[in-house]
């Protein structure tokens, strides 16, 4: 298949997208019409992005288990098997879970089986009775009751898993506070907790930000995004939402004039999930015969959070029964 570097990028998601849909919903066949007429699937492959990406999406288990690719004629015959728990795999199929976790120094994206081990985790209480303060320096309080930093100071704090320093200094401090706070914020939340500290570089040293906002600006960025943030409870729960603390201090140069602030935003660890993003995760929502890309429905994330907390015992996903997906894809869909 060969196509413009967009319009691969397309096909590659669009293919990803209906196989997780399929793999969700009982398997089915993905019939993708080849726009290159000389396209021969035994010599040119599916293109190493795409088998990516598959793998990928099956958790690099076997690919044989789950697709079985064919030529015919104009047509690219992708045949999807039905998802199943047995390979130890995660309840259902995920492109991207949404959710981020905590490690070593850094966030990291969860994947689908880290997710089912925090939910299962989060279920039998072991991060409710987690105690911080074993873990946070004791500075941070002292911090926090500050009346202002002095530029340049450096802090007497370093990046641990519960402590991560941002600088964003400089042009465009108030987009990548915007983007940094979901990621951060779904980690330490999903995790042990933790501090984001914005306006301090990776030597803890104090550059401020935000620096053309006042204080209730600054303050208003954070907690609107904030609110924003999808945070989910399981079934079972019927606590309220996650719950921080937003500090927010004034920095001053040598000449004490003000050098925009330090934010401090310190996260408590949630019962159950907090996102940064919606899941990616499909399912077939359709009820005729032959199905098109459009008919695919993203799961929103208590609708994923329910279908990954469904127990089975068949080790197979929930089975829509003697029905048989036919997906047909265009080249330019
Ligand atoms: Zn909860």
């Amino acid at each position: 298949m060969k196509y413009k570097k967009k319009e691969k990028k397309l096909q590659k998601e669009n293919i990803t997208t209906a196989v997780c849909a399929l793999l969700n919903s009982g398997g089915g066949l993905v019939r993708v019409q080849i726009e290159n007429k000389d396209f021969d699937y035994r010599l040119d492959t599916l293109g190493l992005d795409i088998e990516k990406s598959l793998d990928e999406l099956i958790s690099n288990t076997t690919s044989k288990d789950y697709f079985d690719i064919t030529q015919d004629g104009l047509y690219l015959n992708i045949f999807v098997k039905s998802w199943t728990t047995k390979f130890f795999l995660s309840r259902i199929c995920s492109v991207d879970t949404g959710l981020y976790s905590r490690s070593f120094t850094s966030k990291k994206k969860a994947s689908p089986m880290q997710v089912m081990d925090m939910m299962e985790e989060k279920s039998k209480g072991k991060r409710a009775r987690f105690d911080q303060t074993l873990f946070f320096p004791e500075q941070i309080n002292e911090l926090l009751d500050r009346k202002y930093f002095h530029l340049n100071e450096k802090l007497p704090l370093s990046e641990s898993l519960y402590m991560e320093f941002k600088d964003f200094s400089g042009a465009s401090d108030k987009v990548r506070i915007q983007e940094a706070i979901p990621d951060y914020f779904s980690a330490f939340a999903n995790s042990d907790g933790g501090c984001l500290i914005i306006g301090v570089d990776n030597d803890a040293k104090v550059k401020g930000c935000c620096t053309q906002c006042s204080e209730s600006e600054t303050k208003h960025l954070v907690e609107e995004r904030i609110r924003k943030l999808k945070s989910i409870h399981f079934d079972y729960c019927d606590e309220g939402a996650p719950s921080y603390k937003l500090t927010i201090t004034n920095v001053r140069d040598d000449q004490n004039k003000p050098s925009g602030f330090v934010i401090i935003l310190k996260i408590e660890p949630f019962c159950c999930l907090t996102f940064a993003d919606d899941p990616q995760s499909w399912i077939m929502n359709s009820d005729s015969f032959v199905s098109h890309i459009e008919d695919l429905k993203q799961l929103n994330p208590s609708e994923w959070i329910e279908m990954m907390s469904t127990k089975d015992t068949e080790g197979t996903i929930h089975g829509t029964e003697g029905k048989y997906y036919i997906l047909a894809m265009q080249p330019e869909d």
